[in-house]
């Protein structure tokens, strides 16, 4: 199938497709918007299926982060990178200073930063072979390093939100939470909510992940297929996409969905699949921003911590926005985040820029 018929494609301004012989590497650089800035979103890598799976999750993604940024107020646009994990292409400094390459040639059209499967450290070798990288290990009180407990620190306040506009409680004492993932932003919202008196159900199917968080605090452990259908107030993802599907809204318990993990509806007719069951559901990318306004801060060199934090609180403020606007019109809280960010990134771009194809 060409790319341009691809269902995810939505007019994506450029899409890379890098190798190198030497380390194994295959990526793809997804760029979907420049309107407001340089494309800016993070390098997965993952095991997919085939070249096509890594093709859709790079488009997702990048669209993602072009309304992530537009709604949390940078001035980025939209752009992922993919890295299609491979035995004959193992982790290695080498392979990540060849990826960097790849994004040194975009010339700044594209940033980077770690995503799943990625770390600082990864990050940190990319460095070596462009500058248009961020989330690198912070100095002094400057904005930068890890953006996943920022991302975790937003996802809290956004839960702390969605659970006073649709339990109308101003606290999370007693709220039980179900968290899917407990990786590098899902153990820290784990944190938080546990200091707010929430209980916690987790899975994750990385055994070591789910030690570090029973040791960290006080969990009960389910199985991963169980997980979503646990009996709790708050659902919040926190591992991969596509998880929210015809097949398994029906057999949610939760009245509340929010969490960090990007895509996490199949199809847009999910988030109707949710309002009709009266679950609130947080868009993904305006509850999880938290990381890429450290990333933005960090990368444009202009803030302290404490001004990222204080961008942060603003994503329940988003939240709640969207949330009134779905109870006063009926329509899904997804497709309300989508139009807003539309309309930012439209007017950036100017006239000839209309809706994206549907
Ligand atoms: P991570 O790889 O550190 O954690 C993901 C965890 O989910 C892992 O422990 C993994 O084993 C687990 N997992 C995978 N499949 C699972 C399943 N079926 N059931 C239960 N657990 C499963 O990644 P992360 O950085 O914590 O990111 C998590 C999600 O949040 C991703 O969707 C990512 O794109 C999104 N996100 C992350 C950031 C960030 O700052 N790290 C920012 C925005 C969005």
């Amino acid at each position: 199938m060409s790319v341009f018929d691809h269902h995810e494609f939505d007019r994506h301004e450029s899409i890379q497709y890098v190798s190198d012989d030497t380390t194994g590497l295959r990526a793809i650089i997804a760029i979907h918007s420049t309107a407001l800035g340089p494309g800016a979103g993070g390098c997965r890598r993952w095991q997919y299926a085939n070249e096509h799976a890594a093709l859709t999750d790079a488009l997702r993604l990048s669209r993602g982060m072009t309304y992530k940024n537009a709604i949390a107020g940078l001035r980025l646009g939209g752009g992922k990178a993919v890295i299609l994990a491979d035995e004959a292409a193992p982790k290695s400094s080498e392979l990540f200073q060849a990826f960097g390459r790849a994004v040194e040639m975009l010339n700044g059209s594209y940033i980077t930063a770690e995503d799943v499967g990625v770390t600082m450290e990864d990050m940190r070798h990319v460095r070596e072979a462009t500058a248009f990288v961020s989330g690198l290990p912070k100095s002094g009180d400057a904005a930068g390093g890890d953006p996943s407990p920022l991302t975790a620190e937003g996802v809290f306040l956004g839960i702390e939100a969605a659970v006073r506009v649709r339990l109308g409680k101003d606290s999370l004492a007693g709220i039980r939470v179900a968290v899917q993932g407990v990786g590098h932003v899902g153990l820290q919202l784990c944190k938080l909510l546990h200091s707010a008196g929430a209980e916690l159900t987790v899975a994750d199917v990385n055994r070591a992940h789910l030690r570090a968080a029973s040791e960290s605090v006080p969990v009960t452990v389910v199985p991963p297929t169980e997980l979503l259908y646990s009996d709790v107030d708050v659902l919040a993802p926190c591992a991969l996409g596509n998880i929210l599907t015809s097949v398994t809204i029906p057999k949610l318990k939760a009245k509340v969905v929010a969490g960090g993990a990007n895509n996490q509806l199949a199809t847009d007719a999910d988030g109707a699949r949710l309002a009709e069951r009266e679950i609130l559901y947080a868009p993904d990318y305006v509850i999880n921003a938290g990381g890429i306004i450290s990333i933005a801060h960090e990368y444009f060199g202009n803030a302290s911590d404490a001004e990222v934090h204080g961008d942060i609180a603003a994503i329940p403020r988003r939240l709640e926005t969207i949330f009134a606007e779905a109870e006063a019109t009926g329509q899904p809280t997804n497709l309300i985040a989508d139009e807003m960010a539309r309309k930012i990134v439209a007017e950036a771009a100017g006239p000839a820029a209309d809706k994206p194809q549907a």
